[in-house]
């Protein structure tokens, strides 16, 4: 007979985070952007006996285990009570992305049953506009003091943050119960059909937290200032709030502002030493610290991750500005980090050039994620670095069903990604592309990424976005599509030309079409689906 071994069990819940965060880091700063317009300064105490005080809170408005609290809001402190407030007290927080079509927002809120909306002020008038729709919510609560409430509304039972907390006296333990009892909910953007819930556990969130702040991930410590750009209701900002209350680190949250000018701003001032966000983010921060002629005095690493993130803008990050850029892979999915590009140690003594296009690729696993790749017929493809599948995952933070669906998405007990990648001998993994995106060109697939990032090298080139244009004979062949950098002037013979040596012939684009902006998702990536139907009568030249 085994032996069982002999240790506590206590469970992995999300609530552990902020004790710990509390009693050993007390006096670390959470700094806030407000809506209001003014800088917000508290402690990670301070958020500590907050949080509680929500969770009372909460009780008192009747919510019951397992019902869902929505919340409509920027990265700010109260946003960050409220994750936990609501997932420590047994309650599930359902983060709602505030720049989806408002159809699709309130779609979302009755899929989860929100009770309770947490709204931040400039988003109330959404949420005015969509209340006769949504009959779950019985009260929707603004994430103000009461000065600053609006006078009038629409809405029914609206209440005051402040005024929530400030009722109630702070003393509250903590529940502990089951670590696998839901914690967040968080959909997928749904660009093809319906979002899809996506339901996060405590003990998958805490798993995470902790594989996510390791030195070959994120590698974020207690000394760092982490400023998360990518949004508290994208993938619960990947997870930073909970590594940073692990680790207890000074959070800078920058609301609603992400700007070139009022991002450098924060980094300055706050002493930000760790950022995290999508790359157009960043397109948006270079442009600005180039154009003036800036340079970061603290900005260490960034994690850039979300859509495939160009080499000419780990380049400049790393050459320019001297901020180390780690490529990060995920997806709601999967909480959502998966791989992340850090080098071996027998990578060191590599060529510079050979370490670059490693840490180009998407990286490696982290402990707690298990991939792979298959054929259409689900044969395992060999690591090679060569052959292309479709990737599959697995582990402790990978989901198993949707909320509400009862067809699994699993297939073999693997999660399908609906990625193209391959991996090399080294488990180095690389995206070729998202699958709706390949574009297919005869028998032959391109991708549309590798044909991004060329054009993301040329210098006059602000964004690229490659996607499939109808041909007679080819079915699908590239279109590029080119915003200039601003004053900058080049022409399609041009950025032709620059293709030549980088990518098969066969794989240059029919095309390249200038415009003065790229379309993109709610989350920041582009928005492949409507530049397809945007671009879907453009005639290529070669037909
Ligand atoms: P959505 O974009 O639908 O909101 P996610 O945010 O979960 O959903 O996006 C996950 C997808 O984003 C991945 O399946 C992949 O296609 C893409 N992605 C994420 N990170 C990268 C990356 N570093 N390189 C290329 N693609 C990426």
């Amino acid at each position: 007979m085994s032996l069982m071994g002999q240790m506590m069990h206590m469970p992995l819940l999300i609530s552990s985070l902020l004790t710990h965060a509390a009693r050993h880091n007390g006096d670390v700063e959470i700094v806030s952007k407000r809506v209001e317009g003014d800088m917000h300064r508290t402690t990670w105490s301070e958020v500590e006996l907050r949080s509680r005080k929500l969770a009372q809170a909460l009780a008192r408005l009747g919510l019951k285990a397992g019902e869902r609290v929505g919340t409509l809001a920027w990265n700010g402190y109260r946003h960050l009570e409220i994750y936990y407030g609501v997932s420590g007290s047994e309650l599930i927080c359902h983060t709602v992305n505030p720049r989806l079509f408002p159809q699709q927002v309130a779609w979302i809120i009755n899929d989860a049953e929100d009770k309770v909306l947490f709204v931040d002020l400039n988003i109330l008038p959404l949420i005015e506009k969509l209340i006769p729709s949504l009959p779950t919510v019985k009260a929707v609560v603004v994430m103000v003091a009461r000065s600053h409430m609006p006078a009038e509304t629409a809405i029914p039972n609206l209440l005051c943050y402040e005024e929530l907390i400030e009722a109630e006296d702070g003393h509250y333990t903590w529940p502990q119960f089951d670590e696998n009892t839901a914690a967040s909910i968080c959909y997928t953007s749904g660009t093809t059909g319906n979002p899809k819930g996506a339901v996060y556990s405590n003990r998958s969130t805490v798993l995470h937290a902790y594989a996510a702040a390791l030195p070959d991930a994120m590698s974020v410590s207690t000394v760092d200032t982490v400023l998360p750009v990518v949004p508290m209701f994208h993938v619960n900002a990947w997870g930073l709030p909970y590594s940073g209350a692990l680790i207890g680190c000074k959070l800078v949250l920058p609301g609603h502002h992400l700007d070139g000018a009022s991002l450098y701003d924060l980094f300055e001032k706050e002493k930000v030493t760790f950022s995290a966000g999508v790359p157009t983010i960043w397109l948006g921060l270079i442009n600005h610290v180039k154009q003036n002629n800036l340079k970061f005095s603290t900005f260490k690493r960034t994690v850039v991750g979300g859509a495939a993130c160009p080499p000419a803008m780990i380049r400049t990050l790393e050459d320019e500005f001297g901020v180390q850029v780690i490529h990060a892979w995920g997806m709601t999915e999967m909480s959502p980090l998966g791989t992340l590009g850090r080098l071996k140690s027998k990578h060191a003594d590599l060529p510079v050039e050979a370490q670059h296009r490693l840490l180009e690729k998407q990286g490696k696993v982290i402990y707690g994620v298990d991939m792979r790749i298959v054929d259409a017929e689900g044969q395992v493809l060999p690591w090679d670095g060569k052959t292309s599948g479709d990737l599959e995952v697995r582990g402790h933070w990978v989901i198993s069903s949707y909320f509400k669906v009862d067809k699994s998405p699993l297939h073999d007990g693997w999660f399908p990604t609906g990625d193209v990648a391959t991996i090399d001998a080294d488990g180095y993994m690389q995206v070729t592309d998202r699958s709706k995106d390949v574009i297919k060109s005869g028998g032959e697939w391109i991708s549309s990424i590798d044909l991004e990032n060329v054009a993301m090298g040329h210098p006059a080139v602000h964004e690229a976005a490659a996607i499939a244009a109808f041909h007679p004979k080819w079915d699908e062949r590239p279109l590029l599509v080119v915003v200039k950098k601003p004053g900058a002037e080049v022409t399609r013979e041009e950025i032709l030309a620059f293709y030549d040596g980088k990518i098969p012939k066969w794989q240059l684009p029919d095309d390249v079409v200038f415009t003065d902006e790229i379309p993109h998702t709610a989350t920041g990536k582009i928005y492949k689906l409507k530049l397809r139907e945007q671009f879907k009568d453009h005639n290529l030249p070669t037909v």
